[in-house]
């Protein structure tokens, strides 16, 4: 009983810490950025609604929360994009897909290049994340007592 108590905690304690190292990812300076360069809801273009973070390529795809994959979204594209593959999305709901995928890219090299100076020992994502996955198997759980 104890043994599969302390499992599911552990899987549980694991789960929630590779999430918070994901979510934090984009910082506040980040984001007010984001906004300012997209000037609105960066599917639908709606200025007058409060705007969500979005995930470009989703959480469940293996998109992260980080500069070149978060676009300000309004309630109602998040919500109706959800998981949806970005590209497949907007074609369904007629949203200029071409239009959008060009400015992203335009915002993403902008604003990498303004953060690029900011980011102090925050390594670039591929360097980070990739050994990740690999050392995520070990039992880490003998270090982390205490
Ligand atoms: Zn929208």
């Amino acid at each position: 009983m104890a043994v599969s108590r302390t499992r599911t905690a552990t899987y549980a304690r694991r789960r929630k810490r590779r999430m918070a190292r994901v979510t934090h990812h984009l910082t506040d300076a980040q984001w007010v950025a984001l906004q300012a360069e997209w000037t609105g809801c960066a599917y639908c273009g709606a200025k007058d609604r409060p705007l969500q973070r979005d995930c470009v390529l989703p959480i469940s795809r293996g998109g992260r929360y980080t500069l070149d994959n978060v676009a300000p979204a309004c309630g109602s594209c998040n919500a109706s994009k959800c998981n949806d593959e970005v590209t497949g999305w907007l074609r369904r709901k007629r949203l200029d897909e071409r239009a959008f995928l060009l400015r992203h890219r335009e915002i993403g090299i902008t604003l990498a290049a303004r953060f690029a100076d900011e980011a102090q020992g925050d390594a670039p994502d591929g360097v980070s994340d990739a050994p990740d996955d690999a050392t995520d198997g070990a039992p880490d759980d003998a270090t982390s007592v205490g």
